[in-house]
């Protein structure tokens, strides 16, 4: 038995890389009697069969699951935004950030093409910078066109696996294409004894960079809240998960309630107005949502 990783999946097969080796694996067939899929960022146990193949044999528990794109153990999302073209939506990123919170993965908030910013612009993205540290996170300005700041990306890649999310067009594809090109030469062989392009099989893919694993996906560009209770919402707003012991009532839901800590606070300017107003959107539309069956 031996342990690994799985870094790819691909046509039935799962890739783990175990050591410097990658083993091509099917799954133990209990696990589809069982309804059981293995997922690219699983950590699993195996048994070699014959060189560089194997068998699945255990799934170690997951601390994430994410469905798109299918990756398991994701500790961190860069949710990427840019600051024009599309123009920053604070809204989006916060829905975005609810999102990434309730699957228990770290955000790092990426603001992408700030050399389209003007004066006002950069002014106003820093404001936001401002706000959103102050909430907890890290933020990075960033320019995937000018590039010399890749290395402060690259760092935050050590010992995680990092997905890629935002909206379409803020600039994923060329965060991840401008960070690959080391690693190219690694990827290379797998395609070549697969017999097929890499890119022309839609498949998802961890790579190897500067000490962690990155999806090599765009990931998701839209987020839905179908999984999120009304008495969750708030636990997704860092600031307002600290404050909500302070509520007069248990259970308050920081909307019209008397002795609220979260609306005092909004009150006294300590959380931004904008982001409570965020949250009573959600709220309402997690109220709305119709019943599932
Ligand atoms: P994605 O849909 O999020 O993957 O976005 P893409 O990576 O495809 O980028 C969308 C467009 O924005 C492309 O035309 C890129 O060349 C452009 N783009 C990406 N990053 C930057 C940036 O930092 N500055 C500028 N000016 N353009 C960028
Ligand atoms: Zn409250």
């Amino acid at each position: 038995m031996a342990e690994g990783r799985i870094m790819k999946a691909l046509s039935g097969f799962y890739y783990v890389q175990s050591g410097e080796e990658l083993y091509a694996c099917k799954g133990r067939g209990l696990f589809r009697k069982q309804k059981i899929t293995p997922l690219v960022g699983d950590f699993v146990v195996f048994d070699k069969s014959a060189d560089s193949e194997g068998y699945i044999q255990e799934i170690k528990p997951r601390k994430t699951e994410l469905s798109r794109p299918p990756i398991a153990n994701v500790d961190q999302a860069m949710i990427v935004s840019s600051v024009n073209m599309p123009p920053f939506s604070s809204l989006l990123l916060d829905r975005f950030l609810v999102f990434i919170e309730s699957k228990q993965i770290q955000p790092i908030i990426v603001i992408n093409k700030v050399d389209l910013a003007d004066e006002e612009e950069l002014e106003m993205i820093k404001e936001y910078k401002t706000i959103y540290e102050k909430v907890g996170y890290r933020v990075l300005l960033f320019s995937a066109k000018q590039r010399d700041d890749m290395m402060d990306i690259k760092t935050l890649f050590q010992e995680k696996i990092t997905v890629f999310a935002g909206q379409s067009g803020v600039g994923k594809s060329s965060i991840l294409n401008a960070i690959k090109p080391s690693l190219t030469l690694e990827t290379a062989h797998i395609s070549k004894s697969l017999g097929r392009g890499r890119h022309t099989t839609r498949h998802v893919e961890l790579l190897n960079i500067n000490g962690g694993l990155v999806a090599d996906t765009p990931g998701f560009s839209v987020v839905d809240f179908s999984h999120i209770s009304k008495e969750e919402l708030g636990l997704c707003f860092p600031e307002i998960k600290t404050l909500q012991h302070y509520c007069k009532f248990r259970g308050c839901l920081h909307d019209k309630e008397p002795g609220c800590a979260v609306k005092n606070a909004v009150n006294s300017k300590e959380i931004a107005t904008y982001r409570y107003n965020h949250y009573l959107q959600f709220l309402e539309e997690i109220h709305l949502r119709k019943p599932r069956y």
